[in-house]
C-alpha cells in the first residue's frame, strides 16, 4: 500500500460503493458492508455485520481503545434515494471518475463520508493508533426511508455496539464566505419533522346548489391561505447566537428578521429556518365525487419545530394565527428535534481542523432544517453529535441542488478533505 494515497484510497473505495444499487427501498446494503468489510479486514480492523433481515446488514468496525478517554463513532448510512437514469449525464451506477469528480448516486448523500470514514480507519489501523476510547466506524442501512432496519434497530438490539461518548455524522462542513470571511457549519442540533392534519368541517350537498350545503374544501382554502402567510415569532437558539456572534454580533430578536433583509441570500436561506418553526401546507383531500360538495376536509401540513420547542405551544400560535373556524389539529408524529452541547472537546477537535486548514476560517453552529440519524443516538446513549463533513471545492448551493437530485458527484478534493479531517478528529479526541 506504500504507493497508494489517502487520496486515491478513498477514491478507489467510493467508486466501488457507488456501483453497488443500494437504492432504498429496497436498500440492499448488505453488498456495500461486505464490501467495506473486505476492505476493513485487508488493514486489519476488526468489523462486525448486524442484519434484521440477511440483505439489510449494518457494518460497525473497532479500533479499541486505552480504556482512559472518551470513545468516537464515525456515523454514515449506505442506503441512497433513487435515480433517474434519463435525467442523469452519465450512469448513476457507473462510479464514474471524470474531471475530478467521482460521479454517481449517492456522492454526496454519503458513499463519500462512508469511503472516507473507511480509509480513516484503514489509515489509522495500518499506523497502529491505539486512542484513548474506542474508535467506533458504523455504516447503517435504511436511513433514507427510516423503517427499524438501520440504526434506530442497532440503538436498541444492539446498544454496546453503536455506544459512544462522541459522534461524527452527516449535515454539515459546508463552507460559505460571509462578508469576506470563511465559515465552516457545524450542525450541532436539528428541527424535528413534526407534520400535522387539518380537518375542516362543513356541511355536505349536491353540488348543483351549493347554497344549501357548507363546502368544507372552500373553508379549508380560507385556512391554507392564512398559513401561507404565517411569520412565528422569532427565537434566538444557542446554535443561532453563535452564528451572529461569528458574523460580528448578536442582533436583538425583535428586529431580527428585518435585520436579514440586508444579508447575502446564501446567509438568509441558512439564518430562516433557525428562528422559529415553519408550516408547509403540501397535501389535501375533500370530496371524492364531482358532484358531491365536501363535508369534510383534510390538509397536511409540513410543520418543523426548533429543538426544544413543543408541539402544544406550535399549536397553540398555529391556532391563535388561524383564528376561531370549524376545524381539528391533529399531529401526525414528532421525528427529530435534538441537540448537542457545543465547546465540548469534539468541537474543539473539529475547530482544531478547520483552524489548520484556514486559519482565517471560524467554525460556527447551525440547527438543520431536517433531520439525519443523529438523534437515535442522542436519544438512546446522550452522546454529542455534531454533522461535519468539510466541503471546499464544491460550491455550497451546486452541493445543495446535487443532493436526491440528477448529477450528484463529488471533487475527490473535497474527499481527500474530509477523509483528512476524519483522520485529525480522530487522533485529537484520541491522544
Ligand atoms: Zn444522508
Amino acid at each position: 500500500m506504500t504507493a497508494v494515497t489517502l487520496r486515491d484510497e478513498a477514491t478507489e473505495l467510493l467508486r466501488e460503493l457507488l456501483r453497488l444499487d443500494t437504492v432504498n427501498p429496497p436498500g440492499n446494503e448488505t453488498q456495500a458492508a461486505e464490501l467495506l468489510r473486505a476492505y476493513l479486514d485487508e488493514a486489519g480492523v476488526a468489523c462486525e455485520l448486524y442484519a434484521r433481515v440477511p440483505e439489510r446488514a449494518n457494518l460497525v468496525a473497532r479500533i479499541p481503545g486505552r480504556g482512559d478517554g472518551p470513545s468516537l463513532l464515525l456515523l454514515s448510512h449506505t442506503d441512497t434515494v433513487l435515480a433517474d437514469p434519463d435525467e442523469w449525464s452519465l450512469d448513476p451506477w457507473s462510479g464514474e471518475l471524470l474531471d475530478e469528480h467521482v460521479w454517481g448516486r449517492g456522492a454526496l448523500d454519503m458513499k463519500g463520508q462512508v469511503a472516507a470514514s473507511a480509509v480513516a480507519m484503514a489509515t489509522l489501523a495500518r499506523e497502529g493508533f491505539r486512542p484513548a476510547g474506542d474508535l467506533v466506524f458504523a455504516a447503517c442501512a435504511d436511513e433514507e426511508v427510516g423503517a427499524d432496519f438501520g440504526l434506530s434497530w442497532l440503538c436498541r438490539e444492539h446498544p454496546e455496539a453503536v455506544r459512544t461518548d462522541y459522534c461524527i455524522n452527516e449535515g454539515g462542513g459546508d463552507r460559505v464566505v460571509v462578508e469576506g470571511r470563511p465559515l465552516y457549519l457545524c450542525a450541532g442540533a436539528e428541527k424535528m419533522s413534526s407534520p400535522f392534519l387539518l380537518r375542516v368541517r362543513g356541511r355536505s350537498g349536491h353540488a348543483s346548489m351549493p347554497g344549501i350545503a357548507d363546502n368544507a374544501l372552500v373553508r379549508a382554502a380560507r385556512l391554507v391561505e392564512r398559513l401561507g402567510s404565517l411569520e412565528p415569532q422569532p427565537r434566538l437558539l444557542p446554535e443561532t447566537e453563535g452564528f451572529f456572534r461569528a458574523l460580528g454580533g448578536v442582533p436583538d430578536v425583535s428586529a431580527v428578521r428585518e435585520g436579514l433583509a440586508a444579508v447575502e441570500p446564501v446567509v438568509r436561506a441558512l439564518v430562516e429556518p433557525m428562528l422559529a418553526f415553519t408550516v408547509s401546507p403540501t397535501m389535501i383531500q375533500a370530496s371524492r365525487q364531482r358532484n358531491v360538495v365536501p363535508g369534510v376536509c383534510e390538509v397536511v401540513c409540513d410543520c418543523r419545530l426548533l429543538p426544544g420547542q413543543t408541539q402544544a405551544e406550535v399549536e397553540r400560535a398555529v391556532r391563535e394565527w388561524l383564528g376561531e373556524d370549524n376545524y381539528e389539529l391533529e399531529w401526525i408524529e414528532g421525528v427529530g428535534g435534538t441537540r448537542s452541547p457545543l465547546g465540548t472537546p469534539l468541537w474543539d477537535a473539529v475547530e482544531s481542523f478547520v483552524h489548520a486548514e484556514e486559519p482565517d476560517a471560524a467554525l460556527v453552529p447551525i440547527v438543520l432544517p431536517g433531520f439525519t440519524d443523529s438523534h437515535w443516538v442522542r436519544e438512546a446513549f446522550g452522546t454529542v453529535v455534531y454533522g461535519f463533513f468539510p466541503m471546499r471545492a464544491m460550491d455550497v448551493e451546486l452541493a445543495a441542488r446535487l443532493v436526491h437530485s440528477a448529477d450528484e458527484r463529488i471533487p475527490v478534493d473535497d474527499l481527500e478533505l474530509g477523509t483528512r479531517f476524519l483522520v485529525h478528529v480522530a487522533r485529537r479526541l484520541g491522544e
